[in-house]
């Protein structure tokens, strides 16, 4: 296929879902807010109720439209070779001929944060590493979630070299010929270089925008399927727990982020919110045929959930991690059960064919970017109840105006097209909010009228390895 028809595919399909965000909280407002006429309120309920029908009806046949295209097979094929090319580069550099020479960026697994943060975290390094064309050192004796570190429970991240000896050493940048460098957490980096999320290497870019919907979260995605390459028991533990749960499709993944969170990063979400995003996705699968189970993998930090979950929700079949009142407790977070844990409902979240969840938990932010494995292109199948997709430390999110825009009500933004927007949300209702560069305005802006601007920056190419 064409760039141009997978862009634009992808794009009735996401403005298809902001027409309906629109419509549907503005009906919403009207009916909170006046006190119409008991024939107005009849006609609202009939607009919600169809124009739900009607937007089913037209992602179901986006969706079409793409099963009936033809490019299915290369989609899945163009995923592949572009996995294992990076895969292979991500190999070679952490496996460099002679590590006695190497050159080496060191990053400590000692960030003071949980562990969707620290995988962040090694991520962050794997990049610098990328970027630089450094061996990821990766010290992890005495990490948090266990104090054999790393090793214990993922591969190694490098077969031959997990030395940080060398020559020189000295902290981030240091030179050319300096052999190691200690690398500093994302948020005291300085300088920054341009390798940093949201940036893409520009030698992949024009196949990624082609192949998938958020290049910069496959990136993530591809780095966390090296990193995250399990040990033999960490696999069989995760595997054991599965067929115990009856892990079966289809299947929606909820993460519900409580406790510690709630109050000082992120709003209190009712689980109602979440389940009726639950809800239209269901009712939207049932267009492709009849769903027998409805079935959601339920994680949460607060096991209160999945009791309120299952006396509230019985038309659903819920599970969730047996030991989740021991494993989801604040008080022991930082140990081995607490690993295993979040491991697994990481890990079973990313399996599920669509979340719900609030992207300003980083726990479900890596769900997200690991389910992008799994998928040609799964950039879409998420609904976050409150932040649109980021990496914490990342530099500013632009997106590019396609519509000229005239404030019609206050706090809207005028915008020309080809304006530059740095995005700071989506309020989910037609509306996000950003700052123009041009005007330096901060304001509301309709969400159909920009795209997406992607990053690109000079990685190497490691064209020593390209077949
Ligand atoms: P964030 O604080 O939500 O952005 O994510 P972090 O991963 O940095 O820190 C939250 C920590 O709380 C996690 O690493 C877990 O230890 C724990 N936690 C949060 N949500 C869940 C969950 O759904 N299941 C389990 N088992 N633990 C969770």
């Amino acid at each position: 296929p064409n760039l141009e028809y997978e862009l634009l595919r992808r794009r009735i399909q996401a403005n298809t879902k902001e027409f309906w965000y629109y419509v549907r909280s503005s009906l919403l407002d009207l009916q909170n807010k006046a006190t119409p006429a008991s024939e107005t309120v009849d006609i609202i309920e009939q607009v919600l109720s169809l124009g739900a029908e009607h937007q089913r009806s037209l992602l179901y046949d986006i969706d079409q439209l793409a099963a009936a295209d033809g490019y299915a097979e290369w989609r899945q094929k163009e995923s592949n070779d572009l996995s294992n090319l990076v895969q292979v580069r991500f190999k070679l550099l952490q496996n460099p001929p002679d590590c006695n020479k190497a050159k080496k960026l060191v990053c400590s697994l000692n960030k003071g944060c949980g562990f969707g943060c620290q995988l962040h975290h090694a991520v962050y390094c794997f990049m610098l590493a990328y970027g630089t064309e450094r061996t990821l050192i990766l010290k992890s004796k005495g990490w948090r979630y266990h104090k054999g570190g790393w090793d214990e429970i993922y591969l190694p991240i490098s077969d031959t070299c997990t030395t940080n000896k060398g020559g020189s050493m000295t902290s981030w940048p240091g030179h050319a010929d300096t052999q190691v460098v200690n690398l500093p957490i994302i948020d005291s980096l300085s300088p920054r270089p341009p390798f940093l999320p949201l940036a893409i290497p520009e030698d992949l870019a024009p196949r990624l925008t082609r192949l998938h919907g958020d290049p910069a979260v496959w990136w993530v995605g591809q780095i966390l399927k090296y990193l995250l390459r399990p040990r033999e028991k960490t696999a069989s533990m995760i595997q054991k727990a599965m067929n115990k749960l009856g892990y079966e499709k289809p299947i929606v993944g909820v993460h519900v982020r409580r406790t510690d969170k709630v109050g000082t990063e992120a709003a209190f979400h009712p689980l109602d919110e979440y389940m009726v995003e639950v809800e239209e996705y269901y009712n939207q699968l049932e267009l492709k045929g009849p769903v027998i189970v409805r079935r959601i993998y339920l994680a949460s930090d607060d096991p209160k959930v999945l009791s309120e979950a299952k006396t509230r929700y019985p038309q659903y079949e819920i599970i969730c991690d047996p030991q989740i009142s021991k494993t989801a407790a604040v008080s022991t977070r930082y140990s081995d059960t607490s690993l295993f844990g979040i491991i697994y409902d990481i890990h079973m979240l990313s399996l599920s064919d669509f979340l719900v969840c609030t992207f300003s938990s980083q726990v479900c932010r890596i769900a997200y970017e690991i389910m992008q494995i799994y998928h040609p292109d799964a950039a879409s199948k998420f609904k976050s109840l409150d932040d649109i997709y980021y990496y914490g430390g990342q530099n500013e999110h632009h997106v590019v105006a396609v519509w000229t825009h005239e404030p019609k009500k206050t706090g809207d933004m005028q915008m020309r097209s080809g304006d530059l927007i740095g995005v700071a949300g989506n309020h989910w209702d037609g509306f996000s909010k950003g700052r123009n560069l041009r005007t330096n305005q901060i304001g509301l802006y309709p969400t159909f009228k920009v795209k997406d601007k992607i990053e690109t920056a000079k990685f190497p190419t490691y064209s020593e390895t390209v077949e």
